[in-house]
Protein backbone atom coordinates (compact mmCIF):
# COMPACT_ATOMS: atom_id res chain seq x y z
CA UNK A 1 0.00 0.00 0.00
CA UNK A 2 1.53 3.23 -1.06
CA UNK A 3 1.31 6.38 0.65
CA UNK A 4 4.00 8.60 -1.53
CA UNK A 5 1.54 11.45 -2.21
CA UNK A 6 0.76 11.81 1.92
CA UNK A 7 4.34 11.62 2.84
CA UNK A 8 5.13 14.33 0.50
CA UNK A 9 2.29 16.64 1.18
CA UNK A 10 3.18 16.35 5.14
CA UNK A 11 6.64 17.46 4.22
CA UNK A 12 5.70 20.38 2.66
CA UNK A 13 2.65 21.08 5.00
CA UNK A 14 5.58 21.25 8.05
CA UNK A 15 6.46 24.39 7.03
CA UNK A 16 3.12 25.65 6.97
CA UNK A 17 1.06 23.95 10.07
CA UNK A 18 2.47 23.85 13.37
CA UNK A 19 3.25 19.92 13.45
CA UNK A 20 2.18 19.77 9.96
CA UNK A 21 -1.61 19.64 11.04
CA UNK A 22 -4.66 22.11 11.93
CA UNK A 23 -5.52 19.71 15.21
CA UNK A 24 -2.93 17.76 17.20
CA UNK A 25 -4.78 14.81 17.45
CA UNK A 26 -4.39 14.04 13.06
CA UNK A 27 -0.67 14.11 13.26
CA UNK A 28 -0.42 10.43 12.70
CA UNK A 29 3.40 9.23 12.98
CA UNK A 30 5.46 9.30 10.57
CA UNK A 31 3.31 11.33 8.94
CA UNK A 32 -0.88 11.23 8.10
CA UNK A 33 -2.61 10.75 5.34
CA UNK A 34 -4.27 12.97 3.28
CA UNK A 35 -8.46 12.63 2.63
CA UNK A 36 -9.40 13.40 -1.05
CA UNK A 37 -13.08 11.90 -0.17
CA UNK A 38 -15.13 9.81 2.36
CA UNK A 39 -18.46 7.84 1.48
CA UNK A 40 -20.46 6.00 3.94
CA UNK A 41 -17.57 3.80 6.19
CA UNK A 42 -15.06 4.79 3.90
CA UNK A 43 -12.33 7.15 3.52
CA UNK A 44 -10.22 7.62 0.36
CA UNK A 45 -6.84 8.98 0.84
CA UNK A 46 -4.96 11.22 -2.22
CA UNK A 47 -3.14 7.63 -3.30
CA UNK A 48 -6.21 6.06 -3.99
CA UNK A 49 -6.46 3.56 -0.83
CA UNK A 50 -9.34 2.88 0.87
CA UNK A 51 -9.96 2.29 4.90
CA UNK A 52 -12.74 1.28 7.23
CA UNK A 53 -12.87 4.46 9.14
CA UNK A 54 -13.77 3.51 13.05
CA UNK A 55 -12.66 7.79 13.77
CA UNK A 56 -16.03 9.31 11.90
CA UNK A 57 -14.46 12.76 12.77
CA UNK A 58 -14.20 11.67 15.63
CA UNK A 59 -17.75 11.36 16.60
CA UNK A 60 -19.72 13.85 14.63
CA UNK A 61 -20.87 10.87 12.05
CA UNK A 62 -23.19 8.87 13.39
CA UNK A 63 -25.24 8.15 9.97
CA UNK A 64 -21.33 7.95 8.34
CA UNK A 65 -19.79 10.13 5.83
CA UNK A 66 -21.47 12.18 2.69
CA UNK A 67 -24.94 10.93 4.07
CA UNK A 68 -28.01 11.46 1.20
CA UNK A 69 -29.79 13.24 3.71
CA UNK A 70 -28.15 15.65 5.52
CA UNK A 71 -26.51 16.58 1.83
CA UNK A 72 -29.80 17.32 0.53
CA UNK A 73 -30.79 19.38 3.24
CA UNK A 74 -28.03 21.69 3.74
CA UNK A 75 -28.00 21.51 -0.09
CA UNK A 76 -31.54 22.91 -0.47
CA UNK A 77 -30.54 25.52 2.29
CA UNK A 78 -27.33 27.30 0.35
CA UNK A 79 -29.78 28.04 -2.18
CA UNK A 80 -31.73 30.38 0.12
CA UNK A 81 -27.90 32.00 1.57
CA UNK A 82 -25.73 30.48 4.67
CA UNK A 83 -25.26 33.71 6.77
CA UNK A 84 -28.20 35.69 7.79
CA UNK A 85 -26.53 37.80 10.84
CA UNK A 86 -30.51 38.11 12.11
CA UNK A 87 -33.17 35.35 13.50
CA UNK A 88 -34.08 32.53 11.35
CA UNK A 89 -36.57 30.32 12.12
CA UNK A 90 -34.57 27.18 11.89
CA UNK A 91 -33.11 28.21 15.29
CA UNK A 92 -36.62 28.05 16.85
CA UNK A 93 -37.32 24.77 14.73
CA UNK A 94 -34.18 23.16 16.62
CA UNK A 95 -34.52 24.68 19.88
CA UNK A 96 -37.81 22.85 19.59
CA UNK A 97 -36.93 19.43 18.98
CA UNK A 98 -33.79 19.37 21.63
CA UNK A 99 -35.67 20.56 24.02
CA UNK A 100 -37.99 17.75 23.50
CA UNK A 101 -35.16 15.12 23.83
CA UNK A 102 -33.26 16.17 26.77
CA UNK A 103 -35.27 16.36 29.77
CA UNK A 104 -32.92 18.97 31.59
CA UNK A 105 -32.81 21.12 28.83
CA UNK A 106 -35.60 24.07 28.68
CA UNK A 107 -33.88 26.67 26.55
CA UNK A 108 -30.61 26.51 24.46
CA UNK A 109 -27.98 28.70 23.03
CA UNK A 110 -26.28 27.86 19.73
CA UNK A 111 -22.82 28.26 19.19
CA UNK A 112 -20.18 26.60 16.43
CA UNK A 113 -18.28 24.54 18.53
CA UNK A 114 -18.60 22.24 21.45
CA UNK A 115 -15.46 24.52 23.07
CA UNK A 116 -17.66 27.30 22.84
CA UNK A 117 -20.47 25.25 24.69
CA UNK A 118 -18.80 24.25 27.76
CA UNK A 119 -17.70 27.61 28.05
CA UNK A 120 -20.43 29.44 27.85
CA UNK A 121 -22.27 26.48 30.52
CA UNK A 122 -19.61 27.01 32.95
CA UNK A 123 -19.99 31.21 32.63
CA UNK A 124 -23.42 30.94 33.04
CA UNK A 125 -23.38 28.74 36.14
CA UNK A 126 -20.63 30.74 37.70
CA UNK A 127 -22.46 34.08 36.70
CA UNK A 128 -26.35 32.15 38.38
CA UNK A 129 -24.24 30.74 41.56
CA UNK A 130 -21.64 34.02 42.42
CA UNK A 131 -19.10 31.57 42.73
CA UNK A 132 -15.49 30.71 40.64
CA UNK A 133 -14.49 27.18 41.08
CA UNK A 134 -15.93 24.25 39.40
CA UNK A 135 -14.84 20.42 39.77
CA UNK A 136 -13.76 18.45 36.45
CA UNK A 137 -12.59 14.88 36.16
CA UNK A 138 -8.61 13.87 35.39
CA UNK A 139 -9.00 12.79 32.01
CA UNK A 140 -12.15 14.71 30.72
CA UNK A 141 -12.27 16.62 28.37
CA UNK A 142 -14.29 19.80 27.29
CA UNK A 143 -12.20 21.96 25.02
CA UNK A 144 -9.70 23.75 24.09
CA UNK A 145 -10.18 26.62 26.54
CA UNK A 146 -8.27 27.85 29.07
CA UNK A 147 -9.84 26.77 32.57
CA UNK A 148 -10.92 23.44 31.48
CA UNK A 149 -7.13 22.80 30.08
CA UNK A 150 -6.21 20.73 32.69
CA UNK A 151 -5.60 17.01 32.60
CA UNK A 152 -7.81 17.35 29.46
CA UNK A 153 -7.83 14.09 28.14
CA UNK A 154 -6.60 12.18 24.49
CA UNK A 155 -4.80 14.99 22.84
CA UNK A 156 -2.62 15.98 25.38
CA UNK A 157 -2.35 12.82 26.84
CA UNK A 158 -1.28 11.25 23.82
CA UNK A 159 1.02 14.01 23.38
CA UNK A 160 2.72 13.87 26.96
CA UNK A 161 1.78 17.61 27.67
CA UNK A 162 -1.78 16.93 29.78
CA UNK A 163 -1.30 20.82 30.76
CA UNK A 164 -1.11 23.60 28.31
CA UNK A 165 1.86 26.09 28.26
CA UNK A 166 0.70 29.65 27.50
CA UNK A 167 -2.48 29.35 30.65
CA UNK A 168 -1.87 31.47 33.14
CA UNK A 169 -2.04 29.89 36.80
CA UNK A 170 -4.66 32.65 37.47
CA UNK A 171 -6.63 31.06 34.74
CA UNK A 172 -6.53 27.36 36.03
CA UNK A 173 -6.29 27.89 40.16
CA UNK A 174 -10.48 27.49 40.33
CA UNK A 175 -10.20 24.26 38.51
CA UNK A 176 -10.18 21.19 40.78
CA UNK A 177 -9.88 17.85 39.76
CA UNK A 178 -11.39 14.79 41.38
CA UNK A 179 -10.84 10.99 39.33
CA UNK A 180 -13.72 9.36 37.67
CA UNK A 181 -15.99 7.02 39.62
CA UNK A 182 -15.00 8.19 43.03
CA UNK A 183 -18.09 9.66 44.57
CA UNK A 184 -15.80 10.22 47.85
CA UNK A 185 -13.55 12.49 46.10
CA UNK A 186 -15.69 14.39 44.49
CA UNK A 187 -18.06 14.91 47.83
CA UNK A 188 -14.52 15.58 49.73
CA UNK A 189 -14.00 18.28 47.15
CA UNK A 190 -17.44 19.52 47.46
CA UNK A 191 -17.52 20.06 50.87
CA UNK A 192 -13.95 21.50 51.16
CA UNK A 193 -14.88 23.85 49.05
CA UNK A 194 -18.51 24.22 49.83
CA UNK A 195 -18.93 28.06 49.65
CA UNK A 196 -16.81 28.39 46.19
CA UNK A 197 -17.79 25.32 44.10
CA UNK A 198 -20.18 26.82 41.25
CA UNK A 199 -20.42 23.69 39.30
CA UNK A 200 -19.33 19.89 38.29
CA UNK A 201 -19.04 19.58 35.10
CA UNK A 202 -18.79 15.46 33.74
CA UNK A 203 -18.58 13.87 30.69
CA UNK A 204 -21.24 10.86 31.57
CA UNK A 205 -19.03 8.00 30.00
CA UNK A 206 -15.34 9.17 29.75
CA UNK A 207 -15.45 9.62 25.57
CA UNK A 208 -11.65 11.41 25.79
CA UNK A 209 -9.45 8.58 27.42
CA UNK A 210 -11.60 5.72 26.99
CA UNK A 211 -14.55 4.72 26.82
CA UNK A 212 -14.49 4.16 30.48
CA UNK A 213 -18.21 3.86 32.00
CA UNK A 214 -19.60 4.83 35.33
CA UNK A 215 -19.87 2.09 37.57
CA UNK A 216 -23.13 1.69 39.28
CA UNK A 217 -24.43 4.26 41.21
CA UNK A 218 -21.97 7.19 40.46
CA UNK A 219 -23.99 9.21 38.15
CA UNK A 220 -26.20 8.97 40.74
CA UNK A 221 -24.59 9.48 43.50
CA UNK A 222 -22.65 12.66 41.52
CA UNK A 223 -26.40 14.14 40.65
CA UNK A 224 -27.35 13.65 44.59
CA UNK A 225 -24.49 15.27 45.93
CA UNK A 226 -24.09 18.17 43.60
CA UNK A 227 -27.96 18.71 44.12
CA UNK A 228 -27.49 18.78 48.21
CA UNK A 229 -24.64 21.53 47.93
CA UNK A 230 -26.14 23.92 45.74
CA UNK A 231 -23.81 23.26 42.94
CA UNK A 232 -24.44 22.89 38.96
CA UNK A 233 -24.19 20.08 37.50
CA UNK A 234 -23.37 20.11 34.28
CA UNK A 235 -23.34 17.04 31.66
CA UNK A 236 -20.79 17.64 28.82
CA UNK A 237 -22.87 15.30 26.32
CA UNK A 238 -20.22 16.25 23.32
CA UNK A 239 -19.38 13.04 22.27
CA UNK A 240 -22.78 11.22 24.18
CA UNK A 241 -25.34 13.17 23.14
CA UNK A 242 -27.11 11.73 20.15
CA UNK A 243 -24.89 8.60 20.72
CA UNK A 244 -26.37 6.42 23.24
CA UNK A 245 -29.79 7.70 22.54
CA UNK A 246 -31.59 10.43 21.00
CA UNK A 247 -31.72 11.65 24.85
CA UNK A 248 -27.77 11.05 25.42
CA UNK A 249 -26.52 9.76 28.54
CA UNK A 250 -29.36 11.63 30.13
CA UNK A 251 -32.26 8.89 29.37
CA UNK A 252 -29.60 6.27 28.62
CA UNK A 253 -28.54 6.28 32.38
CA UNK A 254 -31.57 7.79 33.48
CA UNK A 255 -30.31 11.17 35.23
CA UNK A 256 -31.00 14.68 34.79
CA UNK A 257 -28.14 17.29 35.20
CA UNK A 258 -28.87 21.01 35.81
CA UNK A 259 -27.12 22.23 32.33
CA UNK A 260 -25.98 19.89 28.87
CA UNK A 261 -23.77 20.58 26.63
CA UNK A 262 -24.03 19.27 22.83
CA UNK A 263 -22.12 19.24 20.13
CA UNK A 264 -20.88 16.71 17.44
CA UNK A 265 -23.63 14.12 16.03
CA UNK A 266 -26.02 16.93 16.34
CA UNK A 267 -24.49 19.11 13.52
CA UNK A 268 -24.08 16.11 11.17
CA UNK A 269 -20.39 17.05 10.01
CA UNK A 270 -21.24 20.26 10.56
CA UNK A 271 -20.04 22.91 13.20
CA UNK A 272 -22.26 23.04 16.15
CA UNK A 273 -22.87 23.79 19.55
CA UNK A 274 -25.09 23.99 22.24
CA UNK A 275 -25.22 25.03 25.85
CA UNK A 276 -29.04 23.77 27.27
CA UNK A 277 -30.23 23.99 30.59
CA UNK A 278 -33.04 25.17 32.92
CA UNK A 279 -34.49 28.18 32.37
CA UNK A 280 -33.04 30.01 35.52
CA UNK A 281 -29.62 29.41 34.50
CA UNK A 282 -30.13 30.14 30.60
CA UNK A 283 -32.18 33.00 31.40
CA UNK A 284 -28.60 34.14 32.66
CA UNK A 285 -27.50 34.30 29.40
CA UNK A 286 -27.13 38.26 27.40
CA UNK A 287 -29.25 39.83 26.57
CA UNK A 288 -31.64 38.01 28.82
CA UNK A 289 -28.96 38.06 31.68
CA UNK A 290 -25.61 39.13 32.65
CA UNK A 291 -23.61 36.47 31.68
CA UNK A 292 -21.92 37.30 28.28
CA UNK A 293 -22.02 35.25 24.78
CA UNK A 294 -21.89 35.55 21.74
CA UNK A 295 -20.87 34.43 18.21
CA UNK A 296 -21.10 35.85 14.52
CA UNK A 297 -21.88 32.19 13.50
CA UNK A 298 -24.17 31.25 16.05
CA UNK A 299 -27.69 29.55 15.10
CA UNK A 300 -25.87 29.41 11.71
CA UNK A 301 -28.25 27.94 9.08
CA UNK A 302 -26.68 25.23 7.45
CA UNK A 303 -25.93 24.34 10.86
CA UNK A 304 -29.11 24.54 12.16
CA UNK A 305 -30.66 22.73 9.05
CA UNK A 306 -28.20 19.74 9.40
CA UNK A 307 -29.39 19.46 12.84
CA UNK A 308 -33.22 19.37 11.86
CA UNK A 309 -31.98 16.93 9.11
CA UNK A 310 -29.87 15.06 11.96
CA UNK A 311 -32.46 14.28 14.02
CA UNK A 312 -35.26 13.35 11.42
CA UNK A 313 -33.12 10.74 10.07
CA UNK A 314 -31.77 9.10 13.44
CA UNK A 315 -35.39 8.88 14.47
CA UNK A 316 -36.53 7.42 11.05
CA UNK A 317 -33.43 5.23 10.85
CA UNK A 318 -34.00 4.13 14.27
CA UNK A 319 -30.47 4.59 14.33
CA UNK A 320 -29.70 4.20 17.95
CA UNK A 321 -31.56 0.19 18.34
CA UNK A 322 -29.08 -0.59 15.08
CA UNK A 323 -25.24 0.46 15.95
CA UNK A 324 -26.12 -0.28 19.84
CA UNK A 325 -26.78 -3.81 18.68
CA UNK A 326 -23.95 -3.44 16.20
CA UNK A 327 -21.62 -2.20 19.07
CA UNK A 328 -22.84 -5.30 21.21
CA UNK A 329 -21.90 -7.81 18.87
CA UNK A 330 -18.35 -6.23 17.82
CA UNK A 331 -17.59 -5.92 22.09
CA UNK A 332 -18.44 -9.61 22.35
CA UNK A 333 -16.57 -10.95 19.84
CA UNK A 334 -13.41 -8.32 20.00
CA UNK A 335 -13.59 -10.09 23.74
CA UNK A 336 -13.85 -13.56 22.53
CA UNK A 337 -10.91 -12.75 20.14
CA UNK A 338 -8.89 -11.10 23.07
CA UNK A 339 -9.51 -14.36 25.66
CA UNK A 340 -8.76 -16.75 23.05
CA UNK A 341 -5.15 -15.39 22.53
CA UNK A 342 -4.84 -15.57 26.14
CA UNK A 343 -4.22 -11.71 26.32
CA UNK A 344 -4.77 -9.39 29.58
CA UNK A 345 -6.25 -7.24 27.23
CA UNK A 346 -9.66 -5.54 28.38
CA UNK A 347 -12.70 -4.50 25.73
CA UNK A 348 -14.36 -1.49 27.07
CA UNK A 349 -17.33 0.18 25.63
CA UNK A 350 -21.28 1.07 25.38
CA UNK A 351 -23.65 2.04 22.83
CA UNK A 352 -21.75 2.44 19.62
CA UNK A 353 -18.57 3.34 21.29
CA UNK A 354 -15.49 0.82 21.69
CA UNK A 355 -12.22 0.12 22.44
CA UNK A 356 -9.56 -2.74 23.28
CA UNK A 357 -7.04 -1.38 26.27
CA UNK A 358 -3.71 -2.52 26.21
CA UNK A 359 -4.03 -3.68 30.07
CA UNK A 360 -7.03 -3.98 32.53
CA UNK A 361 -10.01 -2.28 31.71
CA UNK A 362 -9.72 1.19 33.79
CA UNK A 363 -12.36 3.13 35.60
CA UNK A 364 -10.42 6.53 35.38
CA UNK A 365 -7.64 8.60 34.00
CA UNK A 366 -4.58 7.48 35.74
CA UNK A 367 -5.38 3.82 35.48
CA UNK A 368 -5.88 4.71 31.83
CA UNK A 369 -2.44 5.36 31.84
CA UNK A 370 -1.12 2.46 32.54
CA UNK A 371 -1.97 0.72 29.51
CA UNK A 372 0.76 -0.73 27.11
CA UNK A 373 0.78 2.55 24.65
CA UNK A 374 3.75 1.22 22.26
CA UNK A 375 2.06 -2.11 21.66
CA UNK A 376 -1.12 -0.22 20.78
CA UNK A 377 0.70 2.36 18.41
CA UNK A 378 2.45 -1.17 16.67
CA UNK A 379 -1.30 -2.21 17.04
CA UNK A 380 -2.37 0.50 15.02
CA UNK A 381 -0.17 0.51 12.13
CA UNK A 382 -0.91 -3.32 11.54
CA UNK A 383 -4.95 -2.14 11.24
CA UNK A 384 -3.79 1.09 9.27
CA UNK A 385 -1.73 -1.00 6.81
CA UNK A 386 -4.77 -3.90 6.76
CA UNK A 387 -7.09 -0.49 5.48
CA UNK A 388 -8.36 0.15 9.17
CA UNK A 389 -8.50 3.86 10.27
CA UNK A 390 -9.10 3.22 13.93
CA UNK A 391 -8.23 6.83 16.17
CA UNK A 392 -4.42 6.47 16.34
CA UNK A 393 -4.67 7.00 20.14
CA UNK A 394 -5.00 4.21 23.10
CA UNK A 395 -7.38 7.05 24.60
CA UNK A 396 -9.41 7.63 21.82
CA UNK A 397 -12.87 6.08 21.35
CA UNK A 398 -13.72 3.99 18.49
CA UNK A 399 -17.03 5.11 17.12
CA UNK A 400 -19.50 3.07 14.82
CA UNK A 401 -21.48 4.43 12.58
CA UNK A 402 -24.98 3.66 10.58
CA UNK A 403 -23.08 3.25 7.79
CA UNK A 404 -20.74 0.29 8.75
CA UNK A 405 -22.01 -2.84 7.37
CA UNK A 406 -22.28 -6.74 8.20
CA UNK A 407 -19.12 -7.13 6.49
CA UNK A 408 -16.94 -3.75 7.39
CA UNK A 409 -17.67 -5.59 10.88
CA UNK A 410 -16.25 -8.81 9.44
CA UNK A 411 -13.32 -7.81 8.27
CA UNK A 412 -12.68 -5.66 11.45
CA UNK A 413 -12.56 -8.61 13.50
CA UNK A 414 -10.80 -10.44 11.01
CA UNK A 415 -8.19 -7.88 11.34
CA UNK A 416 -8.34 -7.57 15.45
CA UNK A 417 -7.97 -10.96 15.27
CA UNK A 418 -4.75 -11.55 12.99
CA UNK A 419 -3.31 -8.27 14.55
CA UNK A 420 -3.44 -8.68 18.16
CA UNK A 421 -1.55 -11.86 17.91
C1 LIG B 1 -14.95 17.22 21.27
C2 LIG B 1 -15.38 17.59 22.63
C3 LIG B 1 -15.48 18.92 23.05
C4 LIG B 1 -15.01 20.06 22.18
O1 LIG B 1 -15.78 20.17 21.03
P1 LIG B 1 -15.17 20.97 19.76
O2 LIG B 1 -16.31 21.02 18.81
O3 LIG B 1 -14.01 20.15 19.28
O4 LIG B 1 -14.75 22.30 20.23
C5 LIG B 1 -15.99 19.20 24.30
N1 LIG B 1 -16.38 18.21 25.12
C6 LIG B 1 -16.30 16.91 24.78
C7 LIG B 1 -16.78 15.86 25.71
C8 LIG B 1 -15.78 16.56 23.52
O5 LIG B 1 -15.64 15.28 23.20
Amino acid sequence: MGTEKSKKLFEEAKKLLPGGVSSPVRAIKPYPFYTKSANGSKITDIDGNVYIDYVMGYGPLLLGHNHPAIKEAVTNQLSDGWLYGTPSELEVSLAKEIIKLYASIDMVRFVSTGTEATMGALRAARGFTGKDKFIKIEGGFHGAHEAALVKAGSGATTLGTPDSAGVPRDFTKNTLQVPYNDIEAMTEAIEAYKDDVAAVIIEPVLGNIGPILPEKDYLKEVRAVTKENDVVLIFDEVITGFRLAMGGAQEYYGIIPDMTTLGKILGGGFHIGVIGGNREIMEMISPAGPVYQAGTFNGSPVSMTAGLAMINTMKKENVHEKINKTGETLRKALSDVVCDLGLKYSISGVGSMFKVFFGDRPHNYSEALKCDIGKFNIFFKKMFNDGIFLPPSQFETNFLSLAHSKEDIDRTIDAYQRNLK
